[in-house]
């Protein structure tokens, strides 16, 4: 094998679907030395890491831990865990995740049953209680902040809907944690899960999850036990509680800069760091919108940390972000499922969250669409500014 030269990754603005712009200080922290995963040091910083994943979840939940994993293996966490063979369970798809969801269900056996949704759309907890009236069920599934298409489902009315079902509730936090409100206890949800590569702009690589003492006890009464020994929260759980017992080793490093990144929210403040969130969202589509590009997310339903805007007709999808990433280092996302092709996806998520980042991404966009013959109605920049007030 020829010499193999060091790693020089470009530096890049990450204003796509996620991972998103990890902070230096994050950076840091992965790089300090690793010790033993029952070290003393260590296990101080694993209690840490769970006192603060309690108040960005808005939970008391004693199961509340990071898997070693992406956010899928998250979501996989809930359904291995939940479900056995035969159980029947209700999946909102208005997206590529709740699509997701419904095939990690289905792999585990359970019969499921979807409620359909545009996408675009938020979904309501009318239309579970219409697709699963009359009948129980053994969880519910919904994903807050839909990725693929920008829209955010309120969580409001769905723990009264799984209960009309005599459902445990399960939802998909990954885009939306510590970036929008998620009130795990305020909304009764009694499974959730995340990604440390969204909003909390942490590298990709680890789930934090959350489970009530309810959904617990479902997993503690099981027939059969987890199919997925990895994923086994029973198992997990004796590791970061008080037990301390070996499952797995875990991903020191990684722990270290889930542990650092909840520290800079903590030093935010929830309320500020959703209010910058919004505050750049805003100055965003008002951009966008000047210069005369379409955001197909109704109003009331965008979600903040991810805004779908419309392809417009004659612009290429491939040769604009591919002008973004050569000219300016600028990486947007592309279209998923129903949008590919069709719309891009601009992440203002975390550290990439910033008004910089909004002017940067409005004047780039307005530079390389007029190279395709698209040209801005109006002034993308001023029309920031004027929403930042
Ligand atoms: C990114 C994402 C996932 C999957 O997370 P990975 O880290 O890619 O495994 C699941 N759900 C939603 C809503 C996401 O945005």
């Amino acid at each position: 094998m020829d010499s193999v030269q060091p790693l020089s990754p470009p530096s890049r603005v990450l204003m796509g679907p996620g991972p998103s712009d990890v902070a230096p200080s994050v950076l840091r922290a992965l790089a300090a030395p690793t010790v033993g995963h029952l070290d003393p040091a260590f296990l101080k910083v694993m209690d840490e890491v769970r006192a603060m994943l309690r108040v960005v979840f808005g939970t008391e939940n004693e199961i509340t831990l990071p898997m070693s994993a992406t956010g899928s293996a998250g979501m996989e966490t809930c359904f291995v865990n939940l479900l056995e063979p035969g159980d029947a369970v209700l999946v909102g798809i208005n997206g590529v995740f709740g699509g997701r969801m419904a095939e990690v269900a289905r792999r585990c056996g359970a019969e499921v049953v979807t409620v359909e949704q545009e996408w675009g759309r938020a979904l309501s907890p009318e239309q579970f209680r219409e697709a699963g009236a009359g009948r129980p069920f053994k969880l519910m599934a919904l994903v807050h902040a839909e990725t693929s298409t920008g829209a955010l489902t309120d969580l409001a009315g769905f723990r009264e809907a799984a209960d009309e079902h005599g459902a445990l509730l399960v939802v998909d936090a990954v885009t939306s944690f510590a970036g929008r409100p998620i009130e795990v206890d305020r909304h009764g949800v009694d499974a959730i899960y995340t990604g440390t590569q969204k909003c909390l702009s942490c590298p990709p690589g680890l789930s934090p999850v959350s489970f009530s003492e309810r959904a617990m006890k479902v997993v503690r009464e099981r027939e059969r036990p987890v199919q997925s020994w990895y994923l086994d929260l029973s198992l997990i759980g004796q590791y970061w509680g008080k037990e301390r017992a070996y499952h797995h080793t875990a991903p020191v490093n990684m722990v270290y800069a889930l542990h650092e990144s909840l520290r800079l929210v903590m030093e935010e403040g929830l309320e500020a760091r959703f209010a910058r969130h919004a505050k750049n969202a805003a100055a965003l589509r008002a951009g966008l919108e000047a210069m005369g590009l379409e955001l197909p997310v109704p109003a009331e339903e965008r979600l903040d940390p991810l805004t779908l805007v419309r392809i417009p007709e004659g612009v290429e999808d491939g040769a604009t972000r591919k002008a973004l990433l050569a000219r300016y280092g600028l990486e947007i996302g592309g279209g998923l499922g129903a949008f590919k092709g069709q719309a891009w996806r601009i992440g203002l998520m975390g550290a990439a969250c910033t008004e910089r980042n909004v002017v940067l991404c409005l004047s780039a966009l307005k530079d390389v669409l007029a190279s395709q013959g698209f040209e801005a109605k109006a002034d993308p920049v001023a029309a920031a500014r004027a929403a930042l007030g």
